[in-house]
């Protein structure tokens, strides 16, 4: 069958055959809107994001399935660093009629895995033809205690600066893809990352970060955005960035300057977050209790908005590029 058979209406039918229903939704696909229902006294968040065919993905480079997870994952990282639970999401749908309706359900069985995996439900989005690429956008909701919702703008002078996992691998999957490589622990970071929920949520309700963001710009550029946000200065201290084996082996045969994968590449989708320093035995427990390894990277300083990155022997690191941004 191809999907021209099915037309939009099939199509819809298909996936909402597949989808679970769950007790916060209380209209879901169907409808003109769909609607849900959060605890009482939670808040609403909402996040979306867009992946777009030779923008953020090459379809030679993953297969359906793993692009269904990873569209899925991206927002979930987003609600992860505000400390939300997620509960639903919408996704909209730009089909180029060069993609199959097998390509399709492998896409939709990929996120609808990744929904089950962490309890959230598809509740509803548009579907189009498209003229140029595919292009898949997901809007993903969560819920939070609002005085435990982690903002950007809350770091201080003197907190600690941490990151989740290591950093850099994503931007080294992604050069070895380009030289043709499919195999690997950095290719399926890029391809297919593991949002931090457990730990964004674990973080937020132990109420022990002052700030948080994901690194999906970059290390610099999403630490940027921490210090501008929260009107503070940093500094990073470049031994201390956590780096994967493989990173370490491979990072240097590609690049002239070992770090500059892990500082300004992008899609990593670790936490990176501050904490007040004497909360720092409780950081080391809460990240071990959810099976995540942490990092202390940096302390924030009181200067103006900028990162001075000091290399072990004490002198300062000048970085080449600064992170991802799509139209410089
Ligand atoms: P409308 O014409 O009002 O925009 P649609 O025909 O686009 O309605 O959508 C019908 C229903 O199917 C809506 O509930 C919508 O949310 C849902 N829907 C459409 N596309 C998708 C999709 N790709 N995934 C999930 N639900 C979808
Ligand atoms: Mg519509």
């Amino acid at each position: 069958m191809r999907l021209s058979d099915l037309g939009e209406f099939g199509f819809i039918d298909r996936i909402a055959a597949a989808v679970k229903n769950a007790p916060s939704v209380v209209i879901s696909i169907g409808d003109d809107a769909a609607a849900v229902k959060p605890k009482p006294g939670y808040l609403s968040l909402l996040t979306s994001d867009m992946l777009i065919e030779e923008v953020h993905f090459t379809r030679a480079h993953s297969d359906p399935r793993t692009l269904g997870r990873k569209s899925l994952s991206v927002n979930l990282s987003d609600l992860a660093a505000m400390g939300a639970n997620p509960s639903a999401f919408l996704l909209s749908l730009a089909i180029p009629d060069t993609i199959s309706l097998e390509y399709l359900d492998n896409f939709m069985a990929g996120m609808l895995e990744r929904a089950d995996q962490f309890g959230i439900t598809l509740i509803g989005g548009d579907t189009c033809a498209s003229k140029g690429g595919l292009a898949i956008s997901v809007t993903a909701i969560g819920e939070q205690l609002p005085e435990r919702v982690v903002r950007r703008s809350g770091a201080k002078q003197g907190d600690l600066i941490f990151v989740t996992g290591t950093v850099g691998d994503s931007a080294l999957g992604l050069e070895l893809l380009r030289r043709g490589d499919r195999t690997g622990t950095a290719v399926m970071r890029h391809l297919d990352p593991e949002p931090r929920v457990k730990a964004g949520i674990a973080l937020a309700e132990s109420a022990l970060v002052t700030s948080m963001i994901d690194v999906s710009d970059g290390l610099l550029a999403d630490l940027g955005h921490i210090l501008k946000q929260s009107g503070v200065g940093a500094r990073l201290d470049l031994g201390n960035i956590p780096l994967s084996d493989e990173y370490s082996r491979q990072a240097t045969l590609l690049t002239e300057d070992p770090f500059s994968l892990a500082l300004s590449g992008g899609e990593d989708y670790e936490l990176l977050f501050t904490s007040p320093p004497h909360l720092k035995d409780q950081v080391y427990c809460c990240m071990s209790a959810c099976n995540v390894a942490v990092s202390l990277i940096g302390e924030i300083n009181g200067g103006e908005p900028r990162v001075a990155i000091v290399t072990a022997e004490g002198t300062e690191y000048l970085p080449q590029k600064r992170g991802f941004n799509h139209f410089a």
